[in-house]
């Protein structure tokens, strides 16, 4: 008989109806009249999700781990008890008009992978691990991937606990109220892999009529905010040579900004999102301007560069137009490389199993990004439809969401190591 344990496991597939309807199961907790979700970090109807995910991970048999931020770990023993554990997951809190899959489809299939190993009856050396990660919005509570932070050690849990929402409760009195301030130790080391799978949220797998995204990578930012400062004065009496006009400055930043990022292709991005003008009449020259800058790139080189060319700019526009300026930065994330071994995984699992895929990378912060940090790790992506995320609209077909659970179910196996 030619069923060599091989082409039997290269055969094995997750249930995608099993996997829709959990995605569906979840989505009713916080449902929106339009079809979204509202269920905010640390809020009753996330306790609810919560207890539904343990509940779920119970019944296939796993140990479950909450540590002091919130996070859940449900662990299937692997063989070796000295294994390095194989890692998925994200986050199941939703913004306030968010969809039923950014974060939801990355635990989902996660729990789909572990259905899928019992259901195959597949033993693996390591332990498969689904982790639920606490408040990665940030929309209740900042800042977002609150949870992943924490555990990974790039945000300190005492800070975490005291971060208020507009009610002035705490993080960690939220977590108290819904029982899940946990008191487990989580050992950050001893992961061989961790991969996250999520909708794209944005255009470009759509766009390219492609089911799978290896994701590379995750583009750095640099954060500032922008005053300059001119002088009001009469829109009539003043003649152009004598002005001093803050948004006149701040529209040739805005031009210089998107300039800069597109010398900076295929990776930069710059965007000016928010610009407070004053006195706001429309009789008056401008005499101050707030601004931010939001600045991205994939390699530290040309971040650095970007940001250079951003002072130039500021300095010279700001001369040129007698402007006195601040530019402050607010934030620094650096560009994150997925490790050889996660993204090899992907690919390779996309590819023997025949769906299309390209190499991609996140514009958006994740907690594969953070986990990134300590251990090897990974990202799958799935398009979504017209590329729209946080949003009740947010949409991804059935058929995508399986093979990108798929994807995860052969990337987890080819780490975990199946013992015959
Ligand atoms: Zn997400």
């Amino acid at each position: 008989m030619d069923t060599s344990p091989v082409s039997t496991l290269s055969e094995l597939r997750t249930d995608s109806d099993r996997l829709w309807q959990s995605l569906m199961t979840l989505a009713e907790l916080g449902a929106t009249p339009k079809g979204g979700v509202n269920r905010q970090a640390l809020t009753e109807l996330d306790r609810q999700a919560r207890d539904l995910f343990i509940q779920w991970c119970k019944a296939e048999g796993c140990t479950i781990r909450i540590d002091a931020i919130g996070n859940i770990f449900a662990r299937r023993a692997g063989t070796d008890p000295d294994a390095p554990a194989v890692m998925t997951g994200s986050h199941i809190d939703t913004q306030p008009t968010g969809g039923k899959f950014d974060g939801c489809f990355g635990v989902m299939a996660g729990l789909e992978v572990l259905r899928s190993l019992n259901q195959h009856d597949i033993k693996t050396r390591c332990p498969v691990e689904v982790v639920v990660w606490t408040n990665e919005e940030g929309c209740r509570f900042a800042p977002c991937m609150m949870g992943s932070g924490v555990h990974t050690g790039q945000l300190s849990l005492h800070e975490m606990l005291a971060q208020k929402d507009t009610d002035g409760v705490t993080a960690g009195e939220a977590l108290d109220a819904i029982g899940y301030r946990g008191s487990d130790e989580i050992p950050r080391e001893n992961v061989r892999a961790f991969f996250e799978s999520h909708i794209e949220q944005g255009p470009i797998l759509e766009d390219e009529e492609t089911t799978i995204g290896v994701v590379m990578g995750a583009l750095g930012q640099r954060w500032f905010d922008l005053s300059l400062t001119g002088q009001e004065a009469h829109a009539g009496p003043t003649p152009m040579s004598l002005r001093q006009d803050a948004m006149l400055g701040a529209a040739e930043i805005t031009v210089a900004v998107n300039r800069i990022a597109i010398e900076h292709a295929p990776h930069g991005r710059g965007t000016v999102g928010v610009m407070q003008v004053h006195p706001g009449s429309r009789n008056v020259i401008p005499g101050q301007v707030y601004m931010t800058i939001d600045l991205r790139s994939l390699e530290p080189d040309s971040l650095t560069a970007m940001v250079a060319e951003l002072k130039e700019v500021v300095e010279a526009v700001s001369q040129r137009h007698r402007l006195a300026f601040e530019l402050t930065p607010t934030a620094d994330f650096v560009p994150e490389h997925f490790a050889d071994n996660c993204v090899n995984a992907v690919r390779n699992a996309a590819s023997q199993l025949g769906y299309s895929h390209l190499d991609i990378v996140s514009g958006a912060g994740h907690d594969a990004i953070f986990m990134g940090r300590i251990a090897p790790a990974g990202m799958i992506f799935v398009p979504c439809e017209g590329g729209i995320s946080h949003n009740e609209i947010e949409n991804a077909a059935p058929k995508d969401l399986h093979a990108g659970c798929n994807v995860l179910f052969h990337a987890m196996l080819d780490q975990a190591e199946i013992v015959s």
